[in-house]
């Protein structure tokens, strides 16, 4: 710390990314990554845009991003918004939308980043605790203003909502935003968008992260009644008019367009979740229901803490997460057969 620093940011708590190690030849399942890769047509588009046009600013709405989001949902352009990956899409929405008297609700096991933001920008919060099977009950999210955010599929859970637990929340709490963050919603689950014209109060957020594998182009959305994102365009136009650079835009968009390449993807993991759960079970690991791209899992003999740095000595790299509750659990990402085969030789002579 420097007497240079103002007082707000000695008093800051930044959120603690996942490790990002510099080892080639880690297997590398502890930041939710899709391992198959992106669609070949989003990175023929990026290589076409490796072009002198990089001496110009992007467009500052991305609107060739916006269209290719609205066709996949069958929305309006007016109704997308899109930011440099959902964590700072995210960031607006703490700053622009949820800023009400009364705090904000989100649960007590969820997405760390949530209560980042909430202290960046001074918002008051209550953390509604998991009933015992660790999922989230809808009826938990009363609220008569203020705001409420769920991540559906909850994480590092991989627990899910049903469209209609959704529904219930949004009817509970119709002067409330409610914010559905959806980062994980392609291995299984049903997105909310499909509500955004019913509910004027639902913003639902997205990622081309895990869906898309493409966690290194950071481009993320919202999805909601245009005066909502009405408020996050002014928000981003006071703080980085131009966050997407012209090689996300197209390679977003095209992703987006892939819808062939995106089935295709999002099946592999499915089929490598079910699998992995599977002989997760078969080692004595107890593992939580998950509709994401990772596994929660716990072994009733071993410390999660433990388990994860013997990993770690094996080259495998799961996340361990330091909080009650849930310390003995591992979250693991579901990777390729082969990175599966490495996991579970590593686990074999852990136990
Ligand atoms: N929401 C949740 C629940 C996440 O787990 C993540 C990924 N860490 C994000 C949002 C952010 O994803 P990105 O910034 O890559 O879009």
């Amino acid at each position: 710390m420097s007497r240079f620093w103002s007082p707000f940011v000695k008093d800051l708590l930044p959120y603690v990314p996942g490790e990002q190690p510099k080892l080639a030849n880690l297997v590398k399942l502890n930041t939710n990554e899709n391992p198959f890769g992106p669609s070949p047509t989003a990175l023929a588009a990026i290589k076409a845009e490796l072009n002198d046009n990089l001496r110009l600013y992007p467009d500052p709405n991305g609107d060739l991003l916006k269209r290719a989001v609205a066709d996949f949902y069958g929305v309006d352009t007016r109704q997308v918004f899109v930011g440099n990956g959902s964590d700072e899409v995210l960031a607006h929405v703490f700053h622009g939308l949820l800023q009400h008297d009364a705090p904000i609700l989100f649960p007590d096991i969820t997405y760390s980043f949530y209560p980042v933001y909430a202290g960046l920008y001074g918002i008051s919060f209550t953390e509604v605790p998991l009933d015992g099977d660790f999922q989230i009950n809808p009826r938990d999210y009363a609220r008569p203003n203020g705001g409420i955010v769920i991540p559906n599929p909850n994480a590092p859970t991989g627990c899910l909502l049903s469209l209609a637990a959704v529904e219930e929340v949004l009817k509970i709490s119709p002067d409330s935003v409610v914010v559905i963050d959806e980062a994980y919603i392609d291995f299984g689950g049903e997105s909310a968008v499909s509500l955004i014209n019913k509910y004027p109060n639902l913003l639902v957020t997205q990622t081309v992260s895990k869906g898309r594998s493409l966690a290194g182009l950071r481009v993320g959305l919202a999805m909601g009644d245009p005066s909502l994102i009405e408020a996050l365009e002014r928000i981003k136009d006071s703080f980085n008019s131009y966050p997407l650079d012209r090689l996300a835009i197209v390679g977003a968009a095209a992703a987006f367009a892939d819808r062939d390449w995106f089935e295709h993807s999002r099946n592999a993991v499915i089929d490598g979740r079910q699998q992995l759960k599977t002989d997760l079970q078969a080692l004595g690991f107890e593992v939580l229901p998950s509709a994401a791209n990772f596994l929660f899992a716990r072994h009733p003999h071993y410390d999660g803490k433990t388990l994860a740095s013997k990993l770690r000595a094996r080259g495998v790299v799961v996340r361990h997460f330091d909080r009650p509750r849930i310390d003995q659990f591992l979250r693991i990402t579901i990777g390729t057969p082969e990175q599966h085969e490495s996991l579970l030789t590593a686990l074999a002579e852990a136990l």
